[in-house]
Order: C-alpha cells, then structure tokens, then sequence
C-alpha cells in the first residue's frame, strides 16, 4: 500500500492511454510482415485487440469513477474521487483515507514527503 503514490485513477487511466499505444505499434509492426498476409492479419489482430482492450478499459474507469467516493482534498481544496479504502488526491497528490484506522500510517508517509519537499 506505500508504494502506491499516485491516484488509482489516474494510474488506471495511464495504463488504458499506453494500451493504445501498443495496439498502434503492433499494427505498425504488421505492416513489416507484408509479404505474409497472416502474420500481418495477425498482427492487425493484435493491435486491435490492445484497442478494444483500452476501450475496456476506460469503460472500466467510468464505472469506477461512479463508484469512488467525491471528497475536497484537504491540501489543496479541490474535488477529488477516493477509490478504494486508501487513495490519493489526483491534483497533489495527498494520501487519502476513508478508514479511520489507517489514518495513522497515511499520516506517516506524509510527513515523509513533507521532510523530502521542504
Ligand atoms: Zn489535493
């Protein structure tokens, strides 16, 4: 869990544009292996699933997002959506919790990042 220093979102919203990306070389790739129609059918394939998989998974990230919890940063005051128990605010950063039990450890790792920063 202290490893995690970006927003579930954000991350999940990252990892779906990268997809697209991959799905774009792999095509391109395919095109190299003109002379083999079904290595480059193949490789068209593959990029479009890397495609349709993104488009999956921003379709995840919509549901997700109607699912996360909207709450104001206590950092920099503006709306951010908490996912899951623990979370960390999408604009700074700021670890945030919905379990008061955990409260403890988020304050730890926010005073680290503090010490680092000043
Ligand atoms: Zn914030």
């Amino acid at each position: 869990m202290a490893t995690k220093y970006s927003s579930k979102i954000n991350k999940i919203r990252t990892f779906a544009l990268s997809l697209v990306f991959i799905g774009f070389i792999v095509m391109y790739v395919g095109i190299f292996f003109r002379e083999s129609m079904l290595l480059m059918t193949l490789f068209m394939l593959l990029g479009l699933l890397c495609i349709i998989g993104s488009t999956v998974v921003y379709f995840w990230i919509g549901m997700l997002s109607t699912k996360a919890v909207q709450v104001v940063c206590p950092e920099c005051k503006k709306y951010t959506k908490v996912l899951g128990r623990v979370d960390m605010c999408m604009y700074c950063r700021e670890p945030l919790t919905l379990d008061p039990s955990l409260e403890g450890k988020e304050f730890n790792e926010k005073y680290n990042r503090k010490k680092k920063e000043s």
